[in-house]
């Protein structure tokens, strides 16, 4: 509650950085400009890709699905925004998805459109439309500038009022650096920087939009969620099944979504 007054003072004191989502209605606080956190997305997006095995296109169907899927809500997301005049707010989105061979079941999308899906979560999927779903909840945190709130708060618990010096000085530290990929999910380190409840409510929400927009079915969202929740028992959880929401709450909210999301819904090919 300090903390939370502490970093309210800081926003208000450094007279920026709070500022009203045109599509969820949330009044958010982003610090950090958002463009500088695409040029960070672009270099550790560079860095990921080539530490690990990226699953090429061709000849694997895998990796064709994930760049189908991709394609698909991308086409959704500059469509939405479009039909609303928001095309500004995607200024600087230079999409790009890559399927990466892991064991982790996780997913993830950097600020400005960086999309990584990791093949062992395609067990969990089972099929294209709740792929489309998870990848859905996923680019609706990078759209939403969650990672920015997320690493708002830590650098000015950490920074104080000298929130954006602090940042443009230490952005290539390696502490920046791995705030920036905890912050956008990356690896399963949820413990110790969790979206918030309100951030997952939002990126399920959307995320279904997005998924019916683009031709999937969005009542694959909540087999998919069982299904993530069975599995993640025991095992080290994926950012999209941190303590927030919990399971039933999850299910209950989508259920409430769906009507809204079935608006949007038309299937593939009809
Ligand atoms: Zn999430």
């Amino acid at each position: 509650m300090i903390r939370n007054l502490f970093i309210f003072l800081v926003a208000v004191a450094t007279g920026a950085g709070c500022s009203t989502n045109a599509i969820t209605g949330r009044s958010q606080m982003k610090l950090l400009p958002e463009s500088e956190l695409q040029q960070m997305a672009v270099s550790e997006y560079q860095t990921f890709l080539s530490s690990n095995k990226v699953v090429t296109t061709s000849n694997n169907r895998d990796a064709e699905m994930v760049n189908r899927v991709g394609q698909r809500i991308i086409n959704a997301v500059n469509a939405f925004y479009k039909q609303n005049n928001l095309t500004a707010d995607l200024n600087g989105y230079k999409w790009e998805t890559k399927l990466v061979q892991s064991n982790e079941a996780n997913a993830w999308c950097m600020p400005g459109g960086k999309i990584v899906v990791y093949t062992g979560l395609l067990p969990i999927t089972q099929n294209e439309a709740a792929l489309a779903n998870v990848m859905g909840h996923e680019v609706s945190h990078a759209l939403f500038g969650h990672t920015n709130e997320r690493m708002s708060q830590t650098v000015a618990a950490q920074y104080g009022t000298n929130i954006l010096d602090a940042f443009m000085a230490n952005k290539t530290s390696s502490g920046m650096r791995q705030l920036f990929g905890t912050a956008v999910g990356l690896g399963s380190q949820v413990g110790i920087l969790a979206f918030s409840r309100k951030q997952e409510l939002e990126a399920d929400h959307y995320g279904m939009i997005w998924a019916a927009m683009a031709g999937y079915n969005p009542q694959e969202a909540i087999g998919l969620w069982q299904r993530m929740q069975a599995q993640a028992q025991g095992n080290r959880p994926p950012e999209f099944l941190s303590t927030h929401p919990g399971p039933e709450r999850r299910i209950e909210q989508l259920q409430k979504f769906m009507p809204e999301a079935m608006k949007y819904y038309k299937p593939i090919g009809k």
